[in-house]
């Protein structure tokens, strides 16, 4: 090979640049391996003695520290293809060559190129011209066997690694709370204080049942969460702080919590852009799990019911599983309460009316997709009390017994509580005396650094103070809720369950809890008669419940029936307006809990086919103005003065001086002799007829 040498290179090479492309995959082998870089710039000296002046040679190393993997994210080597494109290279320069690229396709790509360009290529054992077959054969070779070599180290690097992590003996970042020992065995911290932090997030998930409450419970106490940073300049080092959702949820999630080794829970996928994506896998996918094989804050059981709750406290897949935490809102089966049509758990909504929120339980056949894509939809009022009447029964007698426990579990969770915070004072004590004994030693000339360490003493001091104040607080606070006093109040009131449960300081929340302490769930079925309710008791007991369908809305506007009739009576003498009146002292209010009015009356009137005032008054004989005048033989306005003198009496029928009279009223003296005389002298007849005028 050497001897064909000089005959490779021409004149037009020379003419053109000499391209050396330097690489080393990672930056540790950059450090570690200067050798194999000073190699590869050693063949500068190759390029000078085959006749290229020294300022005719590109050195190529902007990709120092990137693998050969794959051509993308390698800016230096899409130079060099796009400068042996352009023919402005002569030759190209590397160790081996084949390394130039390790993807197949990237280095037959530059292969053809070159032959296309007439570009020489160079390594250290000898020089190629990709146009002459024999030589374009060895180069692919070389291609070939860099990314089978490429394939068989990273098997073999991958194969040790699982092997090891198939036994459990891969050493691996563990989460904070477990540490390695000086046997590489994986051993809980030693340091208590994080220990009980970590079993104090596992025993608060336990109780409420919900990652959102257990981080919130933490807030509210002031308690904070132990974490050894992965990297940064704090890395590995024990930093506190506050515990956020995610966080606690990453806890929760963990199974090395469990004891349980386990490799492979996500997969990054490098996507089209070169941006990495990481996906979780399920538990089927992933590459190791080992149980047992170290000691852990909770046991697999433990570990597998609280992915179970995490599962069903979902909210995205909240209507296809298990239940939810207890919420704010008043719909007291929130969570537990089943469609009986379809068996999925009912979704709640809540409805504005007269002023307050009355909740609905409804199943809808999977996502909403249009509206009236529904099961059923039962209004809750109804079910809720009954519910609430059947477990205020049902827990009586066991009343006493529930709270003494619930206080027990109240002081040993106000216990465990102190005495983290306690820790966290000695151990802000301990960083403050720790400050302290830095500044003491300090030379006090050296003024730079004396300065510095009295203020990282001042700031651990204040750190020192302010947890103690945080920690007496919510020690008096504590005290207080415990105090003999309290716990009067509490076994009088556990003594009385119903006052507990209907107590207007018991939250909905509190008594959502409660109930899913009796009651595992409740089916309900809206039958066209009535709605059954199925309890289903905590240990297996069961109930139903039917309940009457609650009327329409607008069955429950209706006026009252009683209402009703007293309109119909009084209508015989009275008015609307004066109705309304009559009916609002009396203390009757409309179906909406108005007060009544003359429109209201009317229209209740109207709606029960009631005859009005005028109506009933023509029913017994009397006669309008107009016919009154006519029979009279006089002008309306002479009727109207006898009305105003009091001669003639005037039923009115409303408020716009509508009124009827008797016929018989006439006064006599008035009245013209009618063509067809009526005998005179009748004036006791009109006396008796004004008796036995329209008795009311
Ligand atoms: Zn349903």
């Amino acid at each position: 090979m050497k001897l064909s040498e000089p005959t490779k290179v021409k004149a037009e090479h020379l003419k053109r640049d000499a391209y050396l492309y330097i690489r080393q995959s990672t930056l540790q082998q950059v450090f570690e391996n200067p050798e194999s870089t000073r190699r590869q710039y050693d063949l500068k000296g190759r390029a000078v003695a085959l006749g290229w002046p020294a300022e005719q040679i590109v050195v190529i190393d902007s990709d120092l520290g990137q693998s050969g993997a794959s051509a993308t994210d390698r800016e230096g080597f899409q130079r060099l293809v796009g400068d042996v494109g352009t023919g402005r290279a002569g030759i190209v320069m590397g160790l081996e060559v084949s390394r130039l690229a390790r993807n197949s396709s990237d280095w037959h790509r530059l292969l053809e190129i070159c032959a296309l360009s007439d570009t020489l290529i160079l390594d250290e054992d000898g020089i190629y011209d990709p146009a002459h077959f024999n030589d374009r054969l060895l180069l692919g070779l070389k291609g070939t066997m860099s990314e089978a070599e490429l394939h068989v180290l990273r098997a073999r690097l991958l194969g040790g690694y699982m092997a090891k992590a198939r036994r459990g003996e891969l050493r691996i970042r563990l989460p904070v709370g477990l540490v390695y020992d000086a046997a590489d065995k994986v051993q809980l911290d030693p340091d208590r204080q994080v220990r009980d932090a970590i079993e104090l997030l596992f025993t608060t998930f336990a109780r409420t049942g919900s990652a959102g409450d257990t981080f919130r419970t933490f807030n509210q106490q002031s308690l904070q969460f132990p974490c050894r940073p992965p990297h940064g300049p704090r890395m590995g080092e024990l930093v506190w702080n506050d515990l956020s959702y995610s966080r606690t949820l990453e806890v929760l999630h963990n199974p090395r919590y469990a004891g349980a080794f386990v490799l492979g829970r996500t997969r990054q996928r490098k996507g089209g852009t070169g941006r990495r994506t990481t996906r979780k896998l399920s538990r089927e996918e992933w590459s190791v799990l080992l149980h047992d094989m170290h000691d852990g804050y909770i046991s697999w059981d433990e570990f597998e019911e609280n992915q179970q709750r995490l599962r069903d406290n979902n909210y995205r897949i909240r209507g296809t599983g298990g239940t939810t935490p207890p919420r704010e809102g008043t719909a007291l089966l929130q969570g537990i309460a089943l469609c009986g049509v379809c068996g999925k758990r009912m979704a709640i909504r809540y409805h504005l009316r007269k002023g307050g929120r009355v909740p609905w339980y409804c199943c809808r056949r999977g996502p909403m997709r249009w509206p009236g894509d529904k099961c059923q939809e039962i209004p809750g009022a109804g079910i809720d009390a009954s519910i609430s009447k059947l477990v205020v029964e049902a827990v009586t007698p066991m009343a006493l017994d529930v709270a003494l426990r619930v206080q027990e579990e109240l002081a040993s969770r106000f216990a465990e509580a102190d005495n983290l915070r306690r820790k966290q004072v000695e151990r802000a004590r301990y960083d403050a005396e720790a400050a302290r004994r830095r500044y003491m030693k300090v030379d006090p000339d050296n003024r730079l650094v004396a300065d510095t360490l009295e203020a990282d003493w001042n700031d651990k001091l204040r750190t020192f103070n302010k947890t103690q104040e945080e920690y007496e607080r919510s020690r008096q606070e504590d005290k207080q809720t415990l105090g003999p006093k309290q716990r009067e109040h509490i076994e009088t009131l556990a003594a009385d369950f119903p006052a507990v449960w209907n107590a207007s300081s018991t939250t909905d929340k509190d008594r959502k809890r409660m109930l899913r302490l009796i009651i595992e769930d409740v089916t309900l079925f809206k039958h066209p008669e009535e709605i059954a309710a199925h309890v289903r008791f905590r240990g297996g007991a069961t109930k139903t419940l039917s309940l009457e369908r609650p009327m329409l809305s607008w069955k429950t506007w209706l006026t009252p029936p009683q209402a009703v009739s007293e309109i119909d009576r009084l209508l015989e003498e009275h008015t609307d307006a004066e109705i309304a009146r009559i009916l609002n002292h009396q203390g009757y209010r409309s179906g909406k809990g108005l007060r009544f009015h003359s429109k209201i009356v009317s229209q209740i009137r109207r709606d029960n086919g009631l005859k009005n005032k005028f109506e009933r008054l023509r029913e017994h004989g009397m006669i309008t103005v107009d016919e009154i005048a006519q029979k009279a033989g006089v002008t309306r306005q002479t009727v109207r003065r006898w009305q105003r003198e009091g001669q003639l009496q005037a039923y009115p029928c409303n408020n716009k001086g509508l009124c009827l009279y008797n016929p018989t009223g006439i006064p006599l003296k008035n009245q013209r002799p009618p063509r067809k005389s009526k005998p005179l002298g009748d004036s006791n007849d009109h006396q008796r007829s004004k008796e036995v005028q329209f008795e009311v």
